[in-house]
């Protein structure tokens, strides 16, 4: 798919694996954390912190020990890309110099016809590869206006890397069920939830690039969503659908939305189709999911060609030997990066790294007939990642599909895009991807005749549109769909720019809008 952000995750996932999962088992990690004085003794949520002593650990000294120094300090975080400290942002730099264009000589070429040079100057208030020299770079008056988001993205990129502590990646444990969450806004939500205070923009920049996955599924599901029918967000057919999956994700008003009082409710299944980078998001983040809806037992399944599996098992274990340093040594190795240091982020990147392999994880490829895992990671979530197109799989689960139980949720899937596979039969020019029968051609429909709700991210204005429209043309979607969502922002959406390594006065964000459809149900129409 072209230019489908799956660089979205990418780094912030690492980091955030590497903080808080270095040892693969989020306990594990926990107990070096413990035994650092970096946690509490019981880890129960943020706001125990310091509060909580056992019997057995009263009189162990709590104190924290001192922490290495960060490589690079707060006032140090502005290096162009070919002078940084980290070899991954020197090679993405490199990248980005083989693939962009100086677009100086890009307009200058329309009018003579001559071929444009590539980026080689770099911009000495951004540190981007931007021009082809110096002197493009002073003529070109538009570059100005994005050169402060495109400096700002720089400095994330290397506070990411410096090796500080992410206070922004600490998750908050379970709710307390007398303790409503507001989503009204990040704020509201990260107050309500218990998170760290996120003090400055850099900090809420990395923490809602981490959590707008989870987040974004949660803050729509939720009985108390920001998204209504008096705000006109949603429609009433759509209120209908999100009612149906509300009885099964809560309980019955004034009962107590605990653990225990699910123990007789079916399972939530919520297909992410098209998964790249939030395939490989760990599962400590997906659980942060499931810390909405106490009774709820979720079951997510990533289907994808781009799905990223687990390290195969003999690879696992070498490497959990190696992990039995101390945490922050490990984090310092991470930092230093193993090859290859960048993937590019255009057209069709491969499938992310592989994920780490927990003690529970298991292969799925028996049931589904294809690359596939399944790890139960707590009893109330188990996550199911199969590598394969999803129209390959989706007699598998055809017959059992229920509008209470079942959602399907499409991260910036590109409908409108054209497809890089197929082209029409009349006049040979690209399929749009919606209608490309490699792509999301057959998929669409078998989704609107299961009747559950489908719910669609783009990461701009002009995203969303050109997936929308492709709607209104499409065969076999045309006329069959009902909205639930009407379109608009994402209020969880992340606040960090993604940049294109193709182009970067290309700049997105992940899950920037929302909008929601199902099928009409006139007919069950076979695959
Ligand atoms: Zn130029
Ligand atoms: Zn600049």
């Amino acid at each position: 798919m072209l230019f489908c952000l799956p660089w979205c995750v990418d780094f912030v996932q690492v980091q955030s694996t590497v903080y808080a999962n270095s040892m693969f088992t989020r306990s594990a990690l926990l107990t070096a954390l413990r035994r650092s004085g970096r946690l509490p003794a019981c880890n129960d949520g943020f706001r125990s912190a310091g509060k909580c002593r056992t019997f057995l650990n009263i009189f162990r000294n709590l104190r924290p020990t001192s922490e290495p120094p960060p490589a690079l300090n707060d006032n140090d975080l502005f290096h162009p890309f070919s002078k940084s400290p980290f070899p991954a942002v020197r090679a993405r730099g490199e990248t980005i110099q083989s693939l962009a264009l100086c677009p100086v000589c890009t307009s200058e070429s329309k009018h003579t016809g001559g071929s444009p040079s590539r980026v080689k100057y770099e911009c000495p208030d951004c540190g981007w590869p931007s021009h082809c020299s110096e002197e493009h770079w002073e003529v070109d008056e538009e570059h100005k206006k994005y050169c402060s988001r495109l400096r700002e993205v720089n400095e994330d990129e290397h506070d990411l890397r410096r090796g500080r502590k992410m206070r922004e990646f600490h998750l908050p444990g379970p709710q307390a069920y007398e303790e409503a969450i507001s989503f009204a806004n990040w704020d509201l939500f990260w107050y309500t939830r218990g998170f760290p205070s996120m003090d400055t923009e850099r900090s809420r920049r990395h923490a809602t690039k981490l959590l707008t996955y989870p987040l974004t599924i949660g803050s729509v599901l939720h009985q108390n969503s920001g998204l209504t029918l008096n705000n006109r967000r949603v429609t009433p057919e759509g209120s209908r659908s999100l009612a149906a999956l509300r009885t099964t994700l809560h309980v019955p008003p004034g009962a107590p939305d605990t653990e225990e009082a699910g123990a007789a409710k079916p399972q939530i299944r919520v297909f992410i189709l098209g998964a790249r980078a939030e395939s490989s998001l760990p599962p400590h983040v997906w659980e942060q999911l499931c810390m909405l809806f106490p009774s709820c037992h979720l079951h997510l399944f990533f289907i994808g060609p781009q799905v990223s599996l687990p390290k195969p098992a003999d690879e696992a274990v070498a490497q959990d030997t190696k992990s039995s340093a101390s945490s922050t040594t490990e984090q310092r190795e991470e930092c230093k990066e193993s090859p290859p240091l960048y993937v590019p982020n255009i057209y069709q990147p491969p499938a992310p790294k592989p994920i780490a392999r927990l003690k529970r994880t298991r292969s799925s490829v028996q049931l589904y007939g294809f690359p596939s895992y399944t790890v139960p990671y707590t009893p109330q979530l188990t996550v199911t990642g199969i590598q394969a197109n999803y129209s390959e799989v989706h007699g598998q689960f055809e017959e059992t599909f229920d509008p209470y139980t079942d959602a399907f949720f499409l991260f910036s899937p590109g409908f409108g895009f054209p497809s890089m596979t197929s082209v029409s039969e009349s006049n040979g020019i690209p399929l749009l991807q919606i209608a490309s029968p490699t792509e999301w051609g057959p998929v669409i429909p078998a989704l609107l005749a299961s009747r559950c709700s489908i719910f669609v991210t783009g990461f701009s204005p002009e995203d969303m549109e050109r997936d929308i429209r492709s709607l209104g043309i499409t065969p076999n979607v045309a006329g069959e769909f009902e909205w639930v969502i009407n379109p608009g922002i994402n209020i969880f959406g992340s606040e960090k720019w993604e940049v294109a390594d193709f182009d970067p006065r290309v700049m997105v964000k992940a899950n920037w809008g929302l909008w929601a459809i199902r099928g009409k149900g006139r007919q069950i129409r076979k695959w």
